[in-house]
């Protein structure tokens, strides 16, 4: 990452001191909106391969790394980590990454009325070539710093934040923008890594299917006698999933879970506002006491959970990344992982057109990324979709047509190995990223 005179910067996360000055102009290859994990990622994997970047994001760094901001940790599957690693970025974080060693899937409330039926995902149904973790879980946090201080390597990734886009002009030739405090910017291709409510895709007139679950994901970390031996615990309640996920132990050894507790919107308001021991005697209720005493620990928070669908992902000099793409239901943890792989794709597109000479904003080179993403992004918004239809509520027809799913898929090695390698994100056409490998 560079000052304006193009120094490289050593240290970690750094907001943007007055970096820029107005009425100042800077030429780069690709204009990024939205650092993100998703955006971050982009810009350090074009810079890796030498491609001048620019992230402009509207909001102060130093407030993304704090825990209040996001309490979040996410499942990085294998295909993630492994293109984490050839970025330089996965070492950084790995000391706080848990392996996740084993999954299992349960339909309804442990020790209550839970099923027969059972799936279970472990690193020894693994064949040879792809033994090791099923995944990680790590911090949004932890990530977000191990992004920073990569980025601050790199000679040819500026980062402006806080910073916001003024005006923004897609013309034939090239992308113009100008930045709220007079910055004037160019670039060949622009990339809107903005999130869910993208106003580049707004721009662009691309239409979005979109609606919202009458869920919302309750999130908080939690502290519990007995380790969790790398087991994640996904049960399908009638409200939604609920999921213990496990993290690192802290540095004074206390064992630790991140908890997404998909629970009915109009109940969440009540649920946010229990005292600490209300809430985890109703924690306790569903999750049972397999893991000892639980104890929440530093707050909670949730999320409105909705889906979202871009029509498109590209358009004249614009291609969109991650959640300003694709917004899909926590369900099965997929949602950062399948914007990496947008990352991991959209890299080599521009990677290769400019090896090749091409005009990295042309409609074909543009056109190649999205006829890529089309099929996976697709079929993880159905999955997630249909998984959280199939499984949130108590009917009892569907209720025993999912339990002999489940059954059956844990009795059948080779579909069930499909699956996991599917969540692992090692499945279709991959980028090379995806596959370890340098761009
Ligand atoms: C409860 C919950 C649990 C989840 N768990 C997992 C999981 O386990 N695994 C997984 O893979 N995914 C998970 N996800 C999904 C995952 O969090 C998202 O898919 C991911 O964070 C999207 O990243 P992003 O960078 O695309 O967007 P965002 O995280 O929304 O980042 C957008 C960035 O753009 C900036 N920005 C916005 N507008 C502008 C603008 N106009 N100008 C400049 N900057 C702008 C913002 O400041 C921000 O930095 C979960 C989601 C939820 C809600």
């Amino acid at each position: 990452m560079t000052q304006d005179d193009g120094t490289p910067q050593s240290g970690g996360p750094r907001a943007a001191e007055p970096l820029v000055s107005n009425g100042k102009f800077r030429e780069t290859e690709v204009l990024i909106v939205g650092g993100g994990m998703v955006g971050l990622t982009l810009g350090i994997a074009l810079a890796s391969a030498g491609l001048r970047s620019t992230i402009v994001d509207r909001a102060d760094p130093a407030r993304l790394t704090t825990a209040p901001h996001d309490g979040r940790s996410s499942a990085i599957a294998r295909g993630s980590q492994q293109a984490l690693a050839a970025l330089g970025i996965w070492h950084r974080m790995a000391d706080g990454a848990q392996p996740i060693m084993d999954i299992r899937v349960s339909d309804g409330q442990v020790g209550r009325n839970a099923a027969p039926f059972f799936l279970h995902y472990a690193q020894d149904d693994l064949d040879a070539g792809t033994a090791g973790p099923l995944g990680y879980i790590v911090e949004n946090r932890v990530t977000r710093e191990a992004l920073y201080a990569r980025a601050a390597q790199l000679r040819d990734l500026t980062l402006l934040a806080p910073a916001a886009i003024a005006a923004l002009d897609r013309n034939p030739g090239a992308v113009e923008a100008e930045l709220d405090d007079g910055t004037r910017l160019k670039a060949q291709v622009v990339v809107a890594a903005e999130g869910r409510m993208s106003k580049l895709r707004q721009a662009a007139g691309i239409k979005i299917t979109t609606w919202d679950y009458p869920q919302c994901g309750i999130v908080a970390t939690i502290h519990h006698d007995r380790p969790h031996n790398g087991v994640a615990y996904e049960h399908f309640l009638p409200a939604g999933p609920f999921a213990m996920l496990p993290m690192t132990d802290t540095a004074d050894g206390q064992h630790r879970s991140s908890l997404v507790w998909t629970e009915r919107r109009d109940l969440v308001p009540a649920m946010m506002k229990l005292s600490d021991k209300d809430f985890t005697t109703e924690l306790t209720r569903r999750f049972g006491t397999s893991l000892g005493t639980l104890r929440e620990v530093g707050g909670r928070w949730s999320y409105p959970l909705s889906l979202l669908h871009a029509e498109r992902i590209v358009d004249r000099r614009l291609a969109l990344v991650g959640d300003a793409a694709h917004g899909i239901h926590p369900i099965s943890g997929q949602g950062l992982n399948l914007g990496l792989r947008d990352v991991a794709a959209l890299a080599e597109t521009l990677v290769d057109a400019r090896r090749l000479g091409l005009d990295l904003g042309g409609g074909e080179v543009l056109a190649g990324y999205a006829r890529w993403r089309r099929f996976d992004n697709m079929a993880l918004i159905a999955v997630t979709d249909g998984l959280n239809r199939l499984f949130s509520n108590d009917v009892a027809p569907l209720r025993m047509v999912r339990d002999l799913g489940l059954a059956a898929v844990n009795q059948m090695p080779p579909l069930k190995r499909f699956f996991m390698r599917h969540a692992m994100g090692l499945v279709g056409d991959l980028p090379r990223l995806v596959k370890g490998e340098a761009l």
